[in-house]
């Protein structure tokens, strides 16, 4: 199965220039939630010092709060997963982000014999096949290498927002992360529109994909664009009817 892009006409349509150009849209709110979140930042540096990270999923959300962290000079080291199966304009966002803000995203990468052996038993497209079976090329890609991202860790921060699904519309600023851990969602409350509208006032650097109506950008395979109307997540394992959780920010 190759990745699906919606066939509904709207979404085949040019873009109105581009997602800040479709959706930037400045809030009364967003100054007074823009320091929030620089406090949320700051409390959980002094919190946790070296044991603070930002794990980068590189979507929109995550490069908000690298320019937030940067911007202020905050010390939090920053790492994101590269599962092998991103596509290559993720992977463009790390030189932007080292010419941009001056430092290297720490990588993450799953152990190469565990996906060489997953894709030999199961084949190339064992996700489409069976929840279980997309749930273990997460647990190889993904959930390993996060697993070596968090360790020694006491925090870590991500783009969460409640927003994004009903299954996000808990999410709380900081939380137990169930292992351990204290899970920070600094832009927990900001809406799309207010994403974007920072992007667009500090010149963010972002996914071109989230142009092409893909607001939420995993793996190529397990990432459509979504149509009017649909869940942000629904272009994520479109052909499930589960949460469109992999199992990096799970309840536990
Ligand atoms: S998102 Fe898809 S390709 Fe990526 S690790 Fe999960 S199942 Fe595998």
């Amino acid at each position: 199965m190759s990745t699906e892009v919606s066939s509904l006409p709207w979404a085949a349509a040019p873009a109105a220039g581009n997602a800040i150009g479709l959706y930037a849209k400045w809030t009364p709110a967003l100054d007074a939630k823009i320091e929030a979140a620089l406090a949320r930042l700051r409390d959980a540096t002094i919190a946790h010092g070296d044991g603070l990270v930002q794990s980068s999923s590189l979507g929109v959300e995550d490069m908000v709060i690298t320019d937030l962290i940067s911007r202020t000079g905050l010390p939090v080291h920053i790492s994101t997963l590269d599962t092998g199966k991103l596509h290559p304009e993720t992977l463009a966002l790390l030189p932007q982000i080292k010419a941009r803000y001056g430092f290297d995203v720490e990588v993450f990468k799953p152990v190469a014999d565990a996906v060489i052996q997953f894709v030999a038993r199961e084949g190339e497209d064992a996700m489409y096949r069976s929840i279980e079976l997309r749930k273990a090329c997460c647990g190889v890609r993904k959930m390993e290498p996060l697993g070596r991202m968090l360790k020694g860790r006491s925090a870590w921060i991500t783009g969460l927002r409640r927003e994004q699904s009903g299954a996000r519309g808990d999410v709380a600023f900081d939380e137990d992360d169930g292992n351990g851990r204290r899970k920070i969602s600094p832009i927990a409350d900001w809406t799309w529109a207010e994403v974007w509208a920072y992007v667009d006032k500090y010149a963010v650097p972002y996914n071109p994909l989230h142009d092409q109506f893909m607001p939420s950008i995993g793996c190529a395979p397990c990432t459509r664009a979504i149509a009017v109307g649909e869940d942000f997540r629904a272009g994520r394992w479109w052909w499930e009817d589960s949460s469109k959780e992999c199992g990096l920010h799970a309840k536990s």
